[in-house]
């Protein structure tokens, strides 16, 4: 049997080496050398394939997306634009490159092979002109210290298939499996039921992390594939949502009602956002919604944080957010009383 490794962790790539063989001062076997770099590159905005999808990242070893340890893949394309978005990379679902200025040591690679000169080398440094870039990939390519990525990689459901069965024995060891996420991954449902489809047959667990703010169709094509449902419940009153979401929650409570007839156990997730949808009178009301929904079998509140801020700067988007502290112990468990007073099983 191959015996897991515990170096296999973390969402980097470029980190996916045995820490402890090497600390050990023991080899690494064939199962434990550092992973593949996949480089497809996308094709050009407005020509991609109809069955490939734009994936910004995988995690590995990822323990917060459902049962035991999994394989998360976050998908560009939302339809929501959270204030509080953790992963602004993903709302966009084109390819974007992501420049991290602080990591640049003006080797001006980039410059070179740019072919629409966005990169640009002045008395002030590196200046990248974003508006000229069509995120080709070519400069990512070549920069040396990973100052550039490219986010939006695209790929086709087998593509994916083999890589995530790379870790099907740490599936099976820990009791978990594959989570879809993003961004939105209902904006991609016929890709989601096939990927699904032969996950299953494998024997793999599937979740689906969605904000639910999609087409009925879209779950109709997925839930036959599912396992678990992750299903983001960001605000309860409409017009609150849509101040903070961009679009109100009409079709979200939609969704979640009609969920209830196709059994497949729902685990809400609420991002507790300060000054946004933690006060008493609006947990409340989330409770009472989520307490009428019999396969809500439990629901997970995440504390928000300010961890996403350098990303805005990286994929060139306005931070909106204002500054907020993280909620900290005592107000995670006082909104969770509140939840469970309720009748709601509460994950912190
Ligand atoms: S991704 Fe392509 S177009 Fe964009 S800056 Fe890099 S080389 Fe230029
Ligand atoms: S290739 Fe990378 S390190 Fe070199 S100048 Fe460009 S961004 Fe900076």
């Amino acid at each position: 049997m191959r015996r897991p490794c515990a170096g296999r962790s973390g969402s980097r790539r470029n980190m996916r080496i045995c820490r402890f063989a090497s600390a050990a001062g023991t080899r690494v076997s064939s199962t434990c050398r550092p992973r593949r770099r996949r480089r497809s590159s996308p094709p050009p905005a407005g020509r991609r394939d109809m069955n490939t999808v734009p994936v910004a990242e995988i995690k590995h070893m990822a323990v917060h997306d459902g049962p035991g340890m999994r394989t998360t893949v976050f998908l560009k394309g939302c339809p929501l634009h959270c204030i509080w978005c953790h992963n602004p990379e993903c709302i966009s679902a084109a390819p974007e490159l992501l420049f991290r200025a602080a990591r640049c040591t003006a080797c001006r690679r980039c410059e070179a092979v740019c072919p629409h000169r966005a990169h640009r080398f002045t008395l002030n440094g590196h200046e990248f002109r974003r508006g000229l870039c069509d995120g080709c990939g070519a400069c990512a390519e070549v920069c040396p210290a990973g100052a550039l990525t490219l986010c939006g990689r695209s790929a086709a459901a087998g593509e994916l298939y083999d890589e995530l069965m790379e870790d099907a024995d740490f599936y099976r060891i820990s009791g978990g499996g594959v989570t879809l996420s993003g961004g939105e991954p209902l904006l991609y449902p016929a890709f989601c039921r096939e990927l699904f489809a032969v996950l299953g047959r494998a024997g793999i667990h599937r979740a689906l992390d969605t904000s639910a703010a999609v087409p009925w169709e879209a779950f109709e094509t997925v839930l036959p594939e599912t396992d678990l449902l992750l299903v983001d419940f960001k605000h309860p009153d409409s017009g609150r949502h849509r101040e903070l979401t961009g679009q109100d929650n009409r079709l979200i409570r939609e969704n979640l009602r009609r969920l209830q007839a196709a059994g497949v156990p729902i685990e809400i997730r609420i991002p507790l956002v300060p000054g946004c949808n933690d006060a008493p009178e609006e947990l409340e009301a989330a409770a009472g919604f989520l307490a009428e929904l019999p396969c809500v079998v439990r629901v997970k509140l995440l504390a928000y944080h300010s961890f996403a801020r350098s990303k805005y700067e990286a994929v060139g988007r306005p931070d909106t957010m204002p500054e907020v502290p993280s909620p900290d112990g005592d107000e995670m468990e006082a909104a969770a009383a509140r939840l469970r007073a309720r009748g709601l099983a509460v994950l912190l």
